[in-house]
C-alpha cells in the first residue's frame, strides 16, 4: 500500500486531512508513528514557506512521501493579522480561547461591515523529486463573540460566507464542504493521485 506522512500535530488538521485523503486508499501516518521527529520549525515568512518547510523535514527524516499544511486566519481590518501568527497570536501561552479573545479585542466596536476575513491554507506535498503546493482560501466575517463548540482554533469567532453560523456551529462535512483547506486539497487531489502513484 503506498504511505503518506501527515506533518502536523493538530488533531483537528489531521481528522480533516484523513477525511480528505480517504478514496484514496493511501495508508496515512502521522507524526505520532515517528517519535524522533525533532520539533517542525515555523519561521517562515509565509503560509507556503512554512508549510514546505514542514512537508521538506517529514520527507527527510521518515523517507516517506509527505503532506503539510499551514493556515491561518486573515482579517482586512487588521492587514492581514493573526496571518502566519495565528497559532501563537496571543504569545508564548498561547490557547486558542485566548487567541479569540485577543482578536475579539482588538475588534471591538468594529463595524460589520469591517469585520471581512478569510482563512487561508496551504498544502505541501514533498516526496522523492516532487515538491507541490496548493492554496485554499475560505471567506467570511468575525463574529462578536465565541458561538459553537465543533472544530478548533478560530472556528467559534468565525462566520462563513452564505451561513449565519460559525465554523464551530457547522457539522465536520459543512465545514469540509467549503473550507479553505478542503479547497486547498481539491486543487492538490489531482497532484496527489499523480505523484504518489494510486489510482
Ligand atoms: P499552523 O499550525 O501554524 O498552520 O497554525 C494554524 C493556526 O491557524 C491554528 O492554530 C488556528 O489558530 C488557525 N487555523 C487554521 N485553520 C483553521 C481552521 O480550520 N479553523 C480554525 N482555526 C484555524
Amino acid at each position: 500500500m503506498k504511505k503518506v506522512v501527515l506533518a502536523t500535530r493538530n488533531r483537528f488538521k489531521i481528522e480533516e486531512l484523513k477525511t480528505f485523503l480517504k478514496n484514496t486508499g493511501l495508508e496515512i501516518f502521522t507524526l505520532d508513528d515517528f517519535p524522533q521527529m525533532p520539533p517542525l520549525i515555523e519561521d517562515g515568512t509565509t503560509f507556503q514557506e512554512n508549510a514546505l518547510k514542514k512537508a521538506r523535514q517529514v520527507y527527510r527524516v521518515t523517507k516517506l512521501p509527505s503532506l503539510a499544511d499551514d493556515s491561518g486566519l486573515e482579517v482586512f481590518y487588521l492587514n492581514g493579522r493573526p496571518g502566519i501568527l495565528s497559532a501563537r497570536y496571543s504569545g508564548d501561552s498561547a490557547t486558542d480561547e485566548k487567541n479569540n479573545e485577543k482578536l475579539l479585542a482588538e475588534m471591538r466596536g468594529v463595524a460589520p461591515r469591517r469585520r471581512r476575513c478569510r482563512f487561508r491554507a496551504v498544502l505541501a506535498l514533498v516526496g522523492e523529486k516532487f515538491e507541490e503546493l496548493a492554496e485554499g482560501e475560505c471567506r467570511g466575517r468575525l463574529g462578536e463573540a465565541p458561538v459553537g463548540t465543533n472544530g478548533f482554533g478560530y472556528d467559534p469567532i468565525f462566520i462563513p460566507d452564505g451561513f449565519s453560523r460559525t465554523f464551530a456551529e457547522l457539522t465536520a462535512d459543512e465545514k469540509n464542504g467549503i473550507s479553505h483547506r478542503a479547497r486547498a486539497y481539491q486543487r492538490m487531489s489531482d497532484i496527489v493521485i499523480r505523484k504518489l502513484g494510486i489510482h
